[in-house]
């Protein structure tokens, strides 16, 4: 399996966020997942990328020109895709994956998981999408999530898109039995 993992840049969250990180990386190469990211050395991003090589995993970095230039690309990553802007790079990382995983992360982070989800709605992307909640991080986007479902803002069926677990013990289990998901998805897309 390729997996994308999308976490956070900043080096000064709470360890529990770096603990989580490690294990989710330890998990995914024991499982025997190539892991796509976004190809940083600080913070989630390096932990992630550190684990997976001191673990002997594979994982290939994904950044825009503009973040290699100012050397922001993780030096003992080998394998590299530089992208000509960030659009791209988003792109990039959703083309020939199995499923994706967010940790918790800023608007960075935020931004990358909502696009896929709303990708998915709209029957582009239909790979699941794991959401991993350490320490009750996305206990506030879990609460937006059913509101927007709840007054109707999107569909019952929506819901089937991704996955809330708390502990990376549980992140291949839930890939394995998320929902399956198809370019029909667009028929229900828009609630009327
Ligand atoms: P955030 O969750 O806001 O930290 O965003 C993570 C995303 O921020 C990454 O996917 C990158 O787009 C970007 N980013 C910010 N700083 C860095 C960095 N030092 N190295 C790599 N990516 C970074």
């Amino acid at each position: 399996m390729r997996i994308c993992v999308y976490c956070a840049s900043s080096a000064l969250v709470d360890a529990v966020y770096f603990e989580a990180t490690e294990r989710l990386a330890k998990i995914l190469v024991a499982a025997g997942v190539s892991v796509v990211y976004g190809g940083g050395a600080v913070g989630l991003m390096g932990k992630l990328a550190d684990t997976v090589i001191a673990s002997g995993g594979s994982i290939k970095g994904i950044m825009p020109n503009f973040m290699n230039e100012v050397e922001w690309a993780h030096k003992q990553v080998t394998d590299f895709e530089f992208t000509d802007t960030m659009h791209e790079r988003k792109a990039r990382f959703l083309a020939g994956i199995d499923g994706l995983v967010t940790l918790p992360g800023g608007s960075g982070t935020l931004e990358e998981l909502l696009e896929a989800i709303t990708l998915k709605r709209l029957g582009q992307f239909t790979k699941p999408i794991i959401i991993l909640n350490t320490n009750g991080f996305y206990d506030p986007l879990k609460q937006m999530l059913d509101r927007c479902i709840t007054e109707k803002f999107m569909h019952e069926k929506h819901r089937q898109m991704w996955t809330f677990v708390d502990e990376p013990e549980e992140v291949i289990a839930s890939i394995h039995s998320a929902e399956a998901w198809d370019e029909a998805a667009i028929q229900f897309a828009t609630n009327k």
